[in-house]
């Protein structure tokens, strides 16, 4: 009999079953084994009630990025990310910033849309009319779900009915428009968008489909800007190289792909570090880049008449301090202490500085130095643990490996034996 992954059950067994299972299957050693079964900060039964099927858990790096000075205070950003230089880079970014007085932001009220779809109604602009004469009921039912967000100022605030043209006919789609206050509020629309559909129904006689959140928060918008000094950025050509590379970015969408990569490296990486929905954010943030039909960055450069560089960016920011795992996950919240952000916008607008100091560290690095040149030395150093070095081997040979412009694990093999 060969393996199997049918396992009938497996979501019954203890986290420990689980793993002696998975054992059998792959062929796990002991070592293995006990590696899986350390789990760090965040612990087995905490983790088996996060998500399904739980074996263990996994590490990421988290590292401080440094010299954030936004909105006149300072910040110490806690970024998890397994990826090399891009804690360096925020925190060189926002090194320079600080010459002009770092980051400025704002953002919108933190207002979410919550989707019904509503099919098979004879006459669709009646069906539309009839549901804005019952906004008031509507809005009244979806705020019955959760008193206490309304209590704290939240809840929902409007609705909008829009007549979907699609090729199986026309639709009706229903927009609740919630303000989540400090929660990400995927939950919470999700609740009151389930709970409004039969009114919905019985008010249009069509039937409805889908109930769920949209995670274009297009409604809840974070933005930063801020002023590079020529002289910060080694130079007026440095202005002007940056700005020929953002205009690269806006003219080409391969380009631009990459170019919203690296703003989103810094914002991912706080996202995981405090427990958000990383996903919902790079969904939001890649949708939010192409709704005007063609892919665009999520930043924009230009030069002021000094002849600085002066950068902003504005992107939906769909981020909580409370509900989800923010409040679950033991670091998340250690991670949101350290940042000592108070709500929910002012965690969103952080998280856009930032995004905007990685985007500036990428084409500034790309301008002068090339990007390989920051990032090769960890790599390096990665490499070197890869081809077996290990205590302070790992950093010579990392060394030669940059020095030699050969960082390759061949070559590491090489040079560990040279020096054993
Ligand atoms: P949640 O369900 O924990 O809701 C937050 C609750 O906290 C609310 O019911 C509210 O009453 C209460 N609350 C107390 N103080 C508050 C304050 N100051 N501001 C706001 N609420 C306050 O969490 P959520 O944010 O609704 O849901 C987030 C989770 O949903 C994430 O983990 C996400 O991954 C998940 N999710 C996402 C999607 C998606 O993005 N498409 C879909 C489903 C679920």
């Amino acid at each position: 009999m060969g393996k199997t992954s049918q396992l009938p059950g497996f979501y019954k067994l203890s986290p420990e079953d689980r793993l002696k299972v998975v054992k059998e299957f792959a062929g796990l050693t002991d070592e293995e084994m006990e590696i899986l079964r350390s789990t760090g900060p965040l612990k087995l039964e905490q983790a088996n009630r996060m998500i399904e099927n739980v074996i263990g858990t996994t590490g990421v790096p988290l590292g401080i990025a440094v010299n954030f000075f936004i909105n006149g205070k300072d910040y110490l950003i806690p970024m998890a990310i397994e990826e090399p230089s891009v804690v360096a880079a925020a925190s060189n970014a926002a090194r320079m910033a600080r010459v002009k007085g770092g980051f400025r932001t704002s953002s919108t009220e933190p207002v979410m849309i919550g989707q019904i779809q509503l099919t098979g109604v004879k006459n669709p602009s009646k069906a539309k009319d009839a549901i804005i004469s019952k906004k008031e009921k509507i809005i009244e039912i979806a705020n019955e779900q959760d008193p206490m967000l309304v209590k704290l100022g939240g809840g929902t605030k409007g609705l909008e009915v829009r007549v979907l043209d699609t090729s199986s006919g026309s639709m009706v789609i229903v927009h609740l428009l919630v303000d989540t206050r400090d929660a990400m509020g995927a939950n919470v629309i999700n609740t009151m968008v389930e709970a409004v559909a039969p009114f919905i129904e019985r008010v249009t006689g069509g039937k409805v489909y889908l109930r769920i959140v949209s995670n274009l928060a297009d409604l809840r918008l974070a933005r930063a800007d801020a002023i590079f000094a020529k002289e910060a950025l080694e130079g007026e050509e440095v202005v002007d190289g940056i700005i020929e590379a953002y205009e690269f970015a806006a003219a080409d969408p391969y380009r631009c792909t990459t170019h919203n990569k690296g703003i989103m490296n810094g914002i991912v990486a706080i996202a995981l570090a405090t427990g958000n929905d990383t996903r919902a954010l790079e969904a939001g943030a890649h949708s939010f880049a192409a709704m005007n039909g063609r892919y665009k960055p999520l930043t924009t450069w230009k030069k002021t008449p000094e002849g600085d560089l002066l950068g902003r960016i504005e992107l939906p920011m769909a981020v909580g301090i409370i509900g989800g795992t923010t409040a679950v996950h033991p670091v998340a919240k250690i991670c949101l202490k350290i940042l000592g952000v108070k709500t929910a916008r002012e965690l969103g607008e952080v998280m856009a500085a930032v995004g905007l100091a990685q985007n500036l560290a990428a084409l500034r690095a790309m301008v002068t130095d090339g990007i390989q040149r920051g990032h090769m030395k960890l790599h390096a150093r990665n490499i070197a643990v890869m081809a077996g070095a290990k205590g302070e081997l790992i950093d010579e040979v990392a060394e030669r490996l940059v020095r030699e412009r050969k960082i390759r694990v061949d070559r590491a093999k090489e040079i560990l034996q040279e020096l054993k």
